[in-house]
């Protein structure tokens, strides 16, 4: 059975008070999982939160990272600062990072391959515009999507992948892909990658769901066979909600 993992990216919200208090709350209210926890707080706060997340399983993420090893890239991180402070797991390509940053697939695939070379983790995001979807071309910009950032990699570098497809229309909205529409594009994605590797590999992948995931509608999309978890915003920002969304995987 594929890992199942819930993971909030918090973005730009909660100060250093606030990035403490949510992680005692979840600390002490998360249920037993056997699916993987990772939070994502902003980058000045990773350090704290590996320490006081050192005894627990919630795992931790950065949100962002650069693909150069160091220099004079000023406001930039590295792989090895994340590193070096025990964060090992780095989410690339998130749709907030390609609409107001620039981050194309060319440099997202500088960014995948410098994490992958550093033995990280990466959550990758990708996921089609409403515009897209209304006109029908969502598979196909899904699938170049992948192709452009990813089916450079080996079979054995998948490894370290975890996919999130996340309908740009349905972050942030409060309107949801349908748990059918969910399940459609995580099969379909299964089988892109099928085609251009292997099952192994297809079968390997974990597949979150993201887009306005919230208690009341998670345990739903996480029924359909080829969604394997969670990528949430808003609602990881509230520990009864994030707990509660934990619950129904
Ligand atoms: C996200 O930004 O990755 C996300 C899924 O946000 P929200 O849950 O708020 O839609």
């Amino acid at each position: 059975m594929r890992t199942q993992i819930v993971a909030g990216n918090w973005k730009m919200n909660k100060n250093l008070d606030e990035t403490e208090i949510l992680l005692s709350e979840l600390s002490a209210k998360l249920p037993d999982s056997t699916a993987e926890v990772i939070v994502a707080p902003t980058f000045v706060n990773l350090a704290s939160t590996v320490r006081q997340l050192q005894n627990s399983v919630i795992q931790v993420a950065a949100q962002n990272m650069h693909f150069a090893e160091n220099g004079a890239y000023t406001g930039e991180i590295s792989a090895d600062m994340l590193l070096n402070i025990g964060v090992e797991i780095v989410i690339l390509g998130h749709s907030e990072r390609r609409a107001y940053f620039g981050e194309d697939d060319a440099l997202l695939a500088k960014k995948v391959n410098t994490a992958l070379d550093k033995n990280m983790r990466i959550i990758f995001c990708f996921g089609e515009e409403l515009e897209e979807r209304k006109s029908g071309n969502h598979f196909s910009v899904v699938e170049s999507q992948l192709k452009n950032a990813l089916f450079h990699l080996d079979q054995s570098q998948w490894n370290n992948i975890i996919l999130a497809y996340e309908p740009v229309w349905a972050i942030g909205t409060g309107e949801t892909a349908s748990p059918e529409q969910a399940q459609e594009m995580h099969a379909f994605i299964r089988k892109t990658i099928k085609d251009a590797y292997n099952d192994e590999v297809a079968e390997g992948v974990a597949i979150l769901y993201g887009g306005s995931v919230k208690p009341n509608n998670a345990a739903e999309i996480f029924s359909k066979p080829d969604v394997d978890g969670g990528l949430i915003g808003g609602a990881s920002l509230k520990c009864d909600d994030f707990t509660a969304i934990v619950e129904a995987i």
